[in-house]
Order: C-alpha cells, then sequence, then structure tokens
C-alpha cells in the first residue's frame, strides 16, 4: 500500500473507490512536470489542516459576532489567519472568508458598485480574469464593463490606452492584475489614474500572491485601496480566498461577503489558509520566491533559444505566454500532446490572438510547483528540451515520441518527492 493510501487507510476502507482516484491522482500528479501557472504543491501541514473537523462547525458571521454557539475556539482559528494576513502583506485588514477566488471579487463588486455601473479591468483574452468584467461573467452581464490591453509592441499594459479609457468612461472600480501577465505590474501607475478619475483600484493579486508575500514582486498595499488573492496558487496555501484593504474599505467589504454573498466560512480551510501564511512568513519561503522567478527567467531563456516567441519577449514573474504560431501548432493540440509526454501546463489566448479562445495561439506556462518541488535553474534547459521535442513530434505526427519523453521525465521526477503521496 503506498503512503497516500496508508495517510488515508480509513477512507480506503469506507470507499476504495474514492481512495483509489485520489491515489491514482497523486501519481499522476507525481509523474509530471507541473507548468500550470496556477496551481501548486501544498505543504502536508496545510493538508493536514484542511482534512480536520474543523469542517464540522457553523460559524455565519465574525469573531465575536456570529449567529450560532461554540465558537471559541473558531474565533481564534479565524482572528489567527487574519492577524498573519495582516502582518504578512502590511494591510490594516484581512477578510479570509472567501470560497474562491471569483466569489471574493464578486464581493468587491457588491462592497462598492451597483448594477449597471462602469468598471474597468484587463480584458480576458489579454490576460485578465473572467471576473474583472468579461461578458460571460456574471460582473460582465451585471456591470458595464470597459476593458484595457496591452501594446501589440511591447506585450506590456499600455498606460496612455488606461488613463484615456478611464477618463472617458470615469469607472467606478478599476482592476489590475490577472491570469496570463509575464510583466510586473505597476501598482503606481495604476493608482495614479485611479486617483485621477476618482476609482476604487481593486489589486487581483491571485496569481502573485507568493511572489508579493516573498519580496519578489512589488506590493500592491499603499496604492490599491482593495487587495484580492486566491490562496493556492503561488501563494501555496489550501483553496481559497482573502480580502484586503484599508480601513477605510473593510466594513464594506465584510458585509458584502457576509451576509452579502456567503453563508458559513468553511472553517478546515481557515486554518489551512493560517498555516499558508506562517509559511510564507519565513525566509525559506522568500527564497521560494526568488527561485520561482530565477526558474521562470532560465525556462524563458531556454525556450527563446530553441525558437520560441514570448510574448513581451520573456517574464518577470513566475509566467510565461508562448506563442507558437512559430513552431507552427495549435495551443491545444501542443497542450494535449505536452500532457501526453509528461508536462502538464494549458493553452490560452496571446494578446491579439487570430485563433478561437477553445484552441488558440499560446501555451501559459508557469514555475511556482516544479520551484517548490526543488527543481532549479539547472534543470529548465532539459524541461524546455522536453518540451520543444514533444510539441515538434506533435507537429510531426510522431505520437510514440511522446511516450518515450512521458518515461524520460517519470524518471526524472522521482528524485523530487511531493508532499501527500509517494509510491
Ligand atoms: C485564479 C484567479 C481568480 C479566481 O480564482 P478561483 O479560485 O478560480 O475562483 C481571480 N482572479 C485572478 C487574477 C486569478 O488568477
Amino acid at each position: 500500500m503506498s503512503d497516500s493510501k496508508n495517510l488515508m487507510r480509513r477512507l480506503v476502507e469506507a470507499d476504495s473507490e474514492v481512495a483509489q482516484l485520489i491515489d491514482a491522482e497523486g501519481r499522476r500528479q507525481h509523474d509530471k512536470i507541473r507548468l500550470i501557472a496556477s496551481e501548486n504543491y501544498v505543504s502536508q501541514a496545510v493538508m493536514e489542516a484542511t482534512g480536520t473537523l474543523l469542517t464540522n462547525k457553523y460559524s455565519e458571521g465574525y469573531a465575536g459576532k456570529r449567529y450560532y454557539e461554540g465558537q471559541q475556539l473558531i474565533d481564534e482559528v479565524e482572528e489567527l489567519a487574519i492577524s498573519r494576513a495582516k502582518s504578512l502583506f502590511g494591510v490594516d485588514h484581512a477578510n479570509v472568508q472567501p470560497y474562491s477566488g471569483s466569489p471574493a471579487n464578486l464581493a468587491v463588486y457588491l462592497a462598492f458598485a451597483q448594477p449597471g455601473d462602469t468598471v474597468m479591468g484587463m480584458s480576458l483574452p489579454m490576460g485578465g480574469h473572467l471576473t474583472h468584467g468579461w461578458s460571460v461573467s456574471a460582473t460582465g452581464k451585471w456591470f458595464n464593463a470597459v476593458h484595457y490591453g496591452v501594446r501589440k509592441d511591447t506585450g506590456r499594459v499600455d498606460f496612455d490606452e488606461v488613463a484615456e479609457l478611464a477618463r472617458q468612461h470615469r469607472p467606478k472600480l478599476i482592476f489590475c492584475g490577472g491570469t496570463a501577465i509575464p510583466r510586473t505590474v505597476d501598482f503606481a501607475a495604476f493608482a495614479k489614474i485611479a486617483q485621477e478619475v476618482d476609482a476604487i483600484l481593486v489589486a487581483d493579486i491571485a496569481h502573485i500572491a507568493g511572489l508579493v508575500a516573498g519580496g519578489a514582486h512589488p506590493s500592491p498595499v499603499g496604492h490599491a485601496e482593495v487587495v484580492t488573492t486566491t490562496t493556492h496558487k503561488t501563494l501555496r496555501g489550501p483553496r481559497g480566498a482573502m480580502l484586503m484593504s484599508t480601513e477605510e474599505r473593510a466594513k464594506a467589504l465584510d458585509k458584502a461577503v457576509f451576509p452579502g454573498l456567503q453563508g458559513g466560512p468553511h472553517n478546515h480551510t481557515t486554518a489551512a489558509i493560517a498555516v499558508a501564511l506562517r509559511e510564507a512568513a519565513t525566509p525559506d519561503f522568500a527564497d521560494y520566491a526568488t527561485r520561482i522567478v530565477a526558474n521562470a527567467k532560465a525556462l524563458a531563456a531556454a525556450l527563446t533559444e530553441r525558437g520560441f516567441d514570448l510574448v513581451s519577449g520573456g517574464t518577470d514573474n513566475h509566467l510565461i505566454l508562448a506563442d507558437l504560431t512559430s513552431k507552427d501548432i495549435g495551443g491545444k493540440p501542443a497542450a494535449k500532446a505536452l500532457d501526453r509526454a509528461g508536462v502538464e501546463l494549458n493553452f490560452n489566448t496571446v494578446p491579439f490572438d487570430p485563433r478561437k479562445p477553445f484552441d488558440p495561439s499560446g501555451l501559459r506556462i508557469g514555475t511556482a510547483a516544479v520551484t517548490t518541488r526543488g527543481m532549479t535553474e539547472a534543470d529548465m534547459p532539459k524541461i524546455a528540451a522536453w518540451m520543444d521535442d514533444a510539441i515538434s513530434a506533435a507537429h510531426d505526427g510522431q505520437e510514440d515520441k511522446l511516450d518515450d519523453i512521458a518515461g524520460q521525465i517519470r524518471d526524472f521526477c522521482a528524485a523530487y518527492p511531493i508532499p501527500g503521496w509517494t509510491e
């Protein structure tokens, strides 16, 4: 019996069907090189906190003002998570209850805007998030969303466009940050524009929160009145989210989360967020954040050397966006071939993509998870070579080559254990 099954021996007894699926997923996560930019491997401690009996407790409300009895210890857990978030990010206020990043962002709309109001964010195909007002999202259906993008020549945010749109449309909220931005977000430049048009600047740092916490990306604090983040991407906590803000914005945000949008918070998740925030305050975590960026730069350089065309020419953070037009293959067939070859990532639109969103031109690549596993800059040329070989094989229809690469990658990954699963 593998170690992961050992850790869940009651589950194996009670429901071997589910246990086997979890164990097989553990093997899959172990045997592949995970380059999905939004994913990571949480520590055993974070995983254990999520698996506790805190899941049994209802605690609608906030510490000291709950609607159910028996909150003596739940209050302490939530206060601990809040105080760690405040000290880690240097904010006046933190709310750790949002179920995930999307509801956290929705709470910001509920707190500061009315349906029909104008809001502004980066467009989805340029690197923004659905919840920044994209048309298929509730945020795009219920609000009048205006979108900015990046410059065609630089692949970077066009601040002339942001300023012009802001002056013309006077949005209530301006979102900065996104899901496919390979460059540093200039929070000060956004803040200047938001101030001029009297908008609330919302920095969505879901992707880069771990880099911010570890000092590898500038902080939005002091520029954005509201900061939203998931807790499970570079921050390496459980699936969840946090809202952070100035004192002035605190009350409206808290009311929007509860009772505005949610019922009882997920207390087992709150405990795991507290654990992750403690981890994120250590020198080891700062070192991890620095290594994420070093790995991304090394991988970007190795891919460029192999003829990959990178949006903006490289990266400042954990993320690389590759345009495969020069490789004569679509993003989707490339991503599928890479998955078969043992490299897990996602197809993605690139700015000004001429192809359809479900088979766009690009690949999104992130280095947080491989960094957590201990892979270093020296490993990145090897990974780039496997990627290049797999994409060439897919282009030439040589499927058996993909399986060959998958075998090599499985052997390589054996030297990098992951928390929660062993052979
Ligand atoms: C991931 C992400 C979200 C949404 O998080 P979910 O937990 O998937 O709902 C929101 N904003 C940005 C920028 C993200 O990257």
